[in-house]
């Protein structure tokens, strides 16, 4: 049977997920912004967490591990920086597998946003939990990453295949389509993507999870490495792009 994905609302921004799998009756937390929502939502749903996958440290992704462990028992899966906040059960990075019931999801490193950012790819299930690596539209804030570091992080997630469903970690869509149509403002697709967003949030809806196709067509900091791109931001190397692109949605 498919997996199901359990999308919701976190804090002021973030969104849960919670992963279950009916064959096996396991479920993964995927990162833990709010403990006590997590543990609200997966009774809602008739289901137990089993796991923890986190993405990142940042409290907003771990902060809920132990409340979450202490209702549950369920085992932390995380990398190694997570220990500033949670004990880890078993510690992935780049390369590994992890489990759910029989789905296998790959351990891809994102790092940039932080050191030890990693994404979770279910290849199977054509879905990817990409934390705060890549957002619909944008990418996370350069706070402990390079910008050589983050780019390759970026043309890890370019290389999955296109139709995979990216569940990010915030809702920032509509702030990221300003600075996206400031920095490719000739890109249709993108115009056409940003009046869809405005649409959806107008009704209140969300607007994760993305398709990566639709990203690699407007998402300007995935397109870094595209001539339309560097001929407006500079840069020799398409590493030089996205950090000028960076460094100017920071001050935008
Ligand atoms: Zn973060
Ligand atoms: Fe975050």
């Amino acid at each position: 049977m498919t997996l199901k994905v359990h999308q919701f609302p976190c804090l002021s921004d973030n969104y849960g997920f919670l992963l279950h799998d009916p064959d096996s009756g396991e479920t993964a937390a995927i990162d833990t912004p709010d403990g006590e929502e997590y543990l609200r939502q997966a009774k809602a749903q008739g289901w137990a967490i089993t796991h923890i996958w986190n993405t990142h440290w940042h409290p907003d992704h771990a902060g809920g591990n132990e409340a979450i462990v202490e209702a549950t028992g369920a085992k932390v899966i995380a990398p190694t920086e997570v220990e500033k906040l949670s004990s880890i059960d078993r510690v992935v990075t780049h390369g590994d597998t992890v489990q759910l019931g029989e789905h296998r999801a790959d351990v891809i490193d994102v790092s940039g946003h932080t050191n030890g950012h990693i994404a979770f790819h279910l290849p199977d299930d054509k879905i990817a939990f990409v934390g705060d690596s890549v957002f619909a539209l944008g990418c996370g804030r350069m706070f402990e990453g390079q910008p050589q570091q983050f780019w390759g992080s970026l043309q890890r997630i370019k290389a999955l295949p296109e139709d995979t469903v990216l569940y990010c970690a915030h809702e920032y869509t509509a702030a990221n389509a300003k600075f996206a149509l400031h920095a490719d403002p000739d890109n249709a697709q993108l115009q056409a993507y940003a009046e869809d967003i405005t649409a959806k949030r107008e009704r209140d809806e969300p607007t994760v999870p993305t398709v990566l196709s639709r990203e690699l067509a407007t998402n300007p900091f995935l397109r870094a490495d595209d001539p339309a791109l560097a001929e407006r931001w500079g840069g020799g190397a398409p590493h030089e792009t996205f950090a000028a692109l960076r460094a100017a949605k920071d001050d935008f």
